[in-house]
């Protein structure tokens, strides 16, 4: 169906950072899936353990234990800033319905009657109903209502409106430290900081949606960790599976204890094929963090001195935002062989994979220089 407007070119294969079309072109990649190939195409280690896994098990049912989920789980819980759980599923959205249930069921445990979940403008958190109803754009949610009910919207960086719309059915705060689709728009230290005393004060749940930020795209494990937040729970994907689709949803130990047996569930989710890449994603990207760190900064740098616009992001978690519409911009940067992102309209989106290195950030700032001047 036609859901996507589609760039004219189709990748057959890849290599690093590069992809490559049907008459075996080279494309410098600075999208990666949408933040998803973390460790570039054919990574060895992850090629090399999915050829190994698929000989011996693609999927087996929740029915029966998989230490392959109890592995990646405990990778993942070792830099979650708490004790905790993990559920698994297959993509951003679903992580996100897990999380609502979960905030839900929360306080349903405890006889409480709350519900309600404080989202914000600009926000995106994925296209099922749930997460839909999440994200505050128009754009997104037009001609689909009616929503779920239990939503209520406050302005990103805006900590009175949210104080606006706090009540007492109010149950957690559903926030994305920097907004992806929104146009890579950093939360704020003082204002996530007072989202998350709020939090405290209220016994509302904090929930990150770390589906973009997380797995070391901003340089740290998970994104919240930039403003010191501890949150009671995070959703994860994209980059997880550093191409093969899973998802996760982290939770506090206190927290996770509402999803009980039947509370919940997937019929794919964190199968061993999925947990077996994820497993080595994580594992590689810890050891790339302060490598993201570094090339990240210099990527912020270098387009800085481009003096075209705002640079906004952290980590490889770039945007640029331009003074009009950048979709022919990226038209035309394809031509040249780099690939771009244009989000929110203006903001040209630069989430290359985490292998990325300097030579590649000065070839494709160099042709953004000369598409620009
Ligand atoms: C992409 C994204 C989602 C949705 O993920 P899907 O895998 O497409 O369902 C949710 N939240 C954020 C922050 C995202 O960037």
């Amino acid at each position: 169906m036609e859901t996507y407007r589609r760039l004219p070119v189709s990748f057959l294969r890849g290599r690093g950072v590069y992809l490559y079309d049907q008459t075996g072109r080279e494309y410098l990649d600075f999208v990666a899936g949408i933040a998803v190939n973390a460790l570039g195409y054919a990574h060895p280690e992850l090629t090399r353990v999915l050829r190994q896994q698929a000989q011996e098990l693609l999927h087996v049912s929740n029915l029966f234990e998989n230490p392959w989920q109890e592995e990646l789980a405990q990778e993942l819980l070792d830099v979650f800033w708490t004790e905790g759980k993990v559920f698994f599923c297959n993509s951003g959205a679903e992580a996100n319905e897990a999380a609502i249930k979960l905030v839900r069921r929360y306080f349903y445990e405890r006889g409480e009657q709350r519900y309600r979940i404080i989202t914000f403008y600009n926000s995106f958190h994925g296209r099922t109903f749930g997460a839909l109803s999440a994200t505050a754009q128009e754009k997104v949610q037009k001609g689909f209502g009616p929503l779920l009910e239990g939503f209520d919207y406050a302005e990103f960086n805006n900590f009175d409106s949210v104080l606006k719309v706090l009540r007492k059915e109010t149950a957690g705060v559903m926030v994305e430290v920097i907004q992806g689709e929104g146009g890579i728009r950093e939360g704020q230290a003082e204002f996530l900081r007072k989202l998350q005393e709020l939090c405290r004060a209220e016994g509302l749940l904090l929930v990150v949606d770390e589906v973009q930020t997380g797995v070391g795209r901003t340089g740290k494990f998970y994104g919240y960790e930039h403003y010191g937040l501890e949150p009671d729970i995070i959703t994860l994907a994209k980059g997880l599976g550093g191409g093969v689709p899973i998802g996760a949803l982290l939770a506090r130990e206190e927290v996770a204890q509402a999803f009980k047996p039947g509370t919940h569930g997937s019929t794919f989710g964190g199968n061993p094929l999925a947990c077996t890449a994820a497993s080595v994603v994580v594992r590689e990207v810890k050891k790339l963090l302060p490598h993201v760190e570094r090339v990240g900064s210099y990527l912020i740098s270098r387009l800085r001195e481009l003096n075209v616009g705002e640079v906004r992001g952290k980590g490889l978690m770039v945007g640029l935002e331009l003074e009009k519409e950048c979709s022919e911009l990226v038209l035309r940067a394809l031509e040249r062989g780099l690939i771009l992102n244009c989000t929110a309209g203006k903001v040209l989106r630069l989430l290359p994979p985490l292998i990325v290195q300097e030579q590649h950030v000065d070839r494709a700032v160099e042709i953004l220089r000369e598409l620009l001047t």
